[in-house]
């Protein structure tokens, strides 16, 4: 029959792409700076010892496989709430935050976005230039138009907050606009907190709905601290969306671990979203699955498995740290004589390297060091063994 005669092939992902051309690279030396995945010393992913802890109490359980409630686990949409919110939060106190377990960060990200359309289907949704890709496709996919507001400055490898406040003092109201909460993707240019209180200041002002994308909570300065952004959002009285994700900050991340938050007005309200809410999941995928909600809702509500899990997660920061320090020490070393002091100001695993598309792909070309054309690097695949070879190529293709 000829109904796929026509079907024209997609564009593929470009870091997909980028995975796909390394792994055919027979080189022995080669380097993968482009993915998003943490890697250990020995470039490895890592299981969290708290995590399988958790794993073995669960096998050992061998719980009924049932279906979840719409919205999942209640005591790990808890535990999401108080990771985002504070334990002693009074949103919480009051319940006025609703949150449901999601397929990921992207899933929440798509739960979100799908609601939103029913409830706000003439708006307009902006995303940071640059953002991680997938957010404009994701809410281009909902059915709304996205365009972007200013973010990078590409002279300080920073953020350009004159142009960031400016651009959004510019959106109409109800304009929704997705924020990266902490260690921005493709960039590592983050907000202080001084610029967050602006910003919320200005998202009150202009009436925005804002949805904060948190995806590596717990990667730039721990988990209380990476929280600045919802927790200031949380204290002006705004309702907005987060999404969280837990590939990263758990290192699950075919498990698929996210969750969405919604902060409303109050109680009654929180009830009312929820059973719409309820409706997107339904007509998508029903209820989420079990183990990776169960396994990260053991460890956040167990004193022992959480302290844990803090002292793993710390050790991922520092590593990711210790390699920007490192990484800036050997270019130096190396007689580089561009300023890359903004590595180790920048936060999360990525860099904008200000590498240029031609140096990235002498890279690959000569060295087989796989980066993201826009020169973003991933520091987290780094590691004491192919960090001089990475110093050495970066150092040939910038003189
Ligand atoms: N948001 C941002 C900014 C990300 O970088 C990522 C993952 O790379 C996600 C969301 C999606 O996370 P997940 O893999 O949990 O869907």
């Amino acid at each position: 029959s000829a109904l796929f005669a026509a079907v024209e092939m997609a564009p593929r992902d470009p870091i997909l792409g980028l995975n796909e051309a390394y792994n055919a690279d027979t080189r022995s030396n080669k380097v993968n700076l482009g993915v998003g995945v943490f890697f250990d010393d020995d470039g490895k992913i890592p299981l969290l010892r708290a995590v399988q802890a958790a794993e073995k109490a669960r096998l050992a359980a061998m719980p009924a496989r049932g279906y979840q409630p719409i919205e999942g686990l209640a005591a790990y949409n808890q535990a999401v709430q108080k990771l985002l919110f504070g334990a002693d939060s009074q949103l919480l106190a009051a319940g006025r935050v609703l949150t449901v377990e999601a397929l990921g960060g992207t899933g929440a990200l798509k739960v979100g976005a799908d609601y939103l359309k029913r409830l706000l289907p003439g708006s307009k949704v902006y995303i940071s230039d640059p953002s991680w890709e997938n957010h404009r496709a994701l809410f281009e996919a909902a059915g709304f138009p996205v365009e972007t507001y200013p973010y990078y400055d590409a002279a300080t490898r920073g953020v350009n907050f004159a142009a960031l406040k400016a651009g959004l003092g510019e959106l109409p109201a109800g304009a929704i606009i997705v924020l990266h909460a902490c260690c921005h993707n493709p960039t590592g240019a983050d907000l202080g907190v001084a610029q967050w209180r602006e910003l919320v200041d200005i998202c009150a002002a202009r009436r925005l709905v804002p949805f904060l994308d948190m995806a590596y909570q717990g990667f730039a300065d721990g988990v209380e601290a990476d929280a600045v952004a919802p927790r200031l959002f949380a204290d002006s009285g705004l309702s907005f969306f987060v999404s969280s994700s837990f590939s990263k900050s758990f290192s699950l991340y075919g498990e698929r671990v996210g969750a969405l938050s919604i902060v409303t007005a109050g109680k009654e309200e929180a009830a009312r979203v929820l059973s719409q809410v309820k409706r997107v999941i339904r007509t998508n995928y029903s209820n989420p699955p079990t183990h990776g909600g169960a396994v990260v809702a053991a460890v956040l509500n167990d004193p022992a498995l959480r302290q844990q899990w803090d002292e793993e997660l710390a050790g991922m920061r520092e590593r990711i740290r210790a390699m920007r320090s490192s990484l800036l020490a050997k270019l130096q070393e190396r007689g580089v004589q561009q300023d890359f002091s903004f590595i180790t100001q920048q936060r999360g695993m990525f860099s904008y390297t200000g590498l240029t598309a031609a140096q990235v792909e002498r890279l690959k070309d000569e060295f087989g060091i796989y980066a993201v054309s826009t020169g973003r690097i991933c520091l987290a695949a780094l590691n004491t063994r192919n960090i001089d070879y990475v110093a050495d190529a970066i150092a040939t293709v910038v003189k």
